[in-house]
């Protein structure tokens, strides 16, 4: 097996794309796919100042690496969930990358805010694990966008999420879902942040092959609480078609965010923005849920962060 480029060994078999790379090409490779998605989509402008969602994880610390190598200087945002254990090392992850790169990152501390650590904040307000860890992630890393004026939330998505939320929104048609995802999510001035998935049309196996390749230390556990066994399943579906016809998750989510963008011609009125009586963030009812979820414990409206870096 040679390398397509440079005709040296190469060092991986890109079967979707019907070539193989060495190690260099394979990463000018990713980097330019990642770079165009960015543009084509106008992801990212000159007078934007972008900040990286970071779990530890492969995808958000080689989306942060890469992002800043391809000039798009930005810091990072993480959420510590107060996991024993898991979370204090991925926050060991997370800072080796904010020295490498020289960059700041914010950290929200959920047992600070909440003297509890994740699992028991869900058991309060009654709600799965990975469903009160969305609604705090989602406030927190708007809110710091919002008050330390960056203007585009950055998150480490890949292909086969992205492939596997989509198939699981056709498979029960969740027709509230079911336009909503992109690669850019608008934000609303001063309210709500732009969002943007820059991996969007990169695969898990690319991206743990471009970790490995450039040396980037994450952390190889999963989130204890994290991948209910229906997107996993998702994904093993997929896997097997892609193993038969190689190429088609990446038509799967090109073909749909064509029709996403035909669609946006014809995009209904948007839902009334109102905003949480309580903090005045972006919210469908009178009080948002991390305002309701922050009344349960009692502790009021205040949220701080560390720095590190
Ligand atoms: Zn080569
Ligand atoms: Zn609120």
């Amino acid at each position: 097996m040679k390398c397509r480029v440079c005709g040296k060994p190469a060092n991986i078999n890109l079967r979707s794309y019907k070539t193989s790379l060495c190690e260099d090409d394979f990463i000018a490779f990713l980097e330019k796919r990642v770079s165009t998605t960015i543009k084509k989509y106008r992801l990212i402008d000159e007078t934007d100042t972008p900040i990286v969602a970071v779990s530890g994880g492969k995808d958000s610390l080689s989306l942060w690496y890469m992002m800043n190598g391809l000039g798009y200087a930005s810091d990072g945002i993480y959420v510590d969930l107060g996991i024993e254990g898991y979370s204090g090392r991925s926050l060991e992850k997370i800072r080796q990358m904010a020295d490498i790169l020289q960059r700041k990152v914010y950290i929200f501390h959920v047992r600070n805010a909440l003297q509890e650590g994740i699992d028991s904040v869900a058991k309060v307000i009654r709600r799965p694990t990975c469903s009160a860890c969305g609604t705090i992630k989602r406030y927190i890393m708007n809110r710091i966008c919002i008050d330390k004026g960056y203007t585009v939330l950055v998150t480490g998505h890949n292909l086969d999420d992205e492939a596997s939320a989509l198939f699981g929104n056709v498979l029960y048609w969740k027709k509230e879902y079911l336009w909503k995802k992109n690669v850019v999510l608008e934000g609303k001035e001063d309210h709500l942040v732009k969002k943007i998935k820059p991996f969007f049309l990169c695969s898990e196996r690319e991206i743990a092959a471009y970790a490995i390749m450039k040396g980037i230390d994450y952390i190889y556990e999963e989130c204890p609480f994290s991948k209910d066994a229906k997107t996993l399943v998702y994904k093993g579906i997929l896997n097997r078609i892609e193993e038969s016809s190689p190429g088609t998750k990446i038509m799967f989510v090109k073909g749909y965010l064509n029709v996403v963008k035909e669609k946006g011609d014809e995009k209904e009125g948007d839902r009334e923005g109102r905003y949480c009586l309580q903090c005045g963030y972006p919210t469908f009812s009178d009080k948002c849920s991390f305002c309701r979820l922050l009344d349960k414990f009692g502790t009021g409206c205040s949220v701080e962060f560390d720095q590190y870096g």
